[in-house]
C-alpha cells in the first residue's frame, strides 16, 4: 500500500526530506522515477497534485525496506498523509518494490 496526501496538506515540505525514495513532491512540480533511485527513467512526468504535496505510487513502499514506519507520517504536522486502501501490497511486495527501487 502507499500512502497519500489529502487535502489537510499545509505545505510545509516537512515530509520531503524523510523519504528513502523520494516519492513526495510539491504540487505542480513534475517528477520523474529516477530521481533518489537507481532506476533509469528520468523523464519528467506531469504533478499528481496542483496545489498540495503529493506522493509518488511507484515509489512509495511505506517506507518498508529502510523503516519500520513511514516517516512521512510521523513528521506531518497535520496528519495529512494516510495509507491508501486503494493501493494495496504486501510486506513482500513492498520489499520486492524497494529492492527494485534500489537494486
Ligand atoms: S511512506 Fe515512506 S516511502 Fe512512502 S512516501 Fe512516505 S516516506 Fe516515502
Ligand atoms: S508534512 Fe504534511 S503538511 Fe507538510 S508538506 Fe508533507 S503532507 Fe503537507
Amino acid at each position: 500500500m502507499a500512502v497519500f496526501i489529502n487535502e489537510e496538506c499545509i505545505n510545509c515540505d516537512a515530509c520531503v526530506e524523510e523519504c528513502p525514495n523520494t516519492a513526495i513532491y510539491p504540487g505542480g512540480e513534475p517528477y520523474t522515477l529516477a530521481e533518489g533511485t537507481s532506476l533509469q527513467d528520468d523523464t519528467e512526468k506531469e504533478a499528481l497534485a496542483e496545489d498540495i504535496y503529493y506522493v509518488v505510487p511507484e515509489k512509495c513502499t511505506e517506507c518498508v525496506g529502510a523503516h519500520d514506519e513511514p516517516q512521512c507520517i510521523e513528521v506531518c504536522p497535520v496528519d495529512a498523509i494516510e495509507k491508501d486502501p486503494n493501493n494495496e501490497e504486501t510486506q513482500d511486495q513492498l520489499q520486492a518494490k524497494y529492492e527494485k527501487l534500489h537494486a
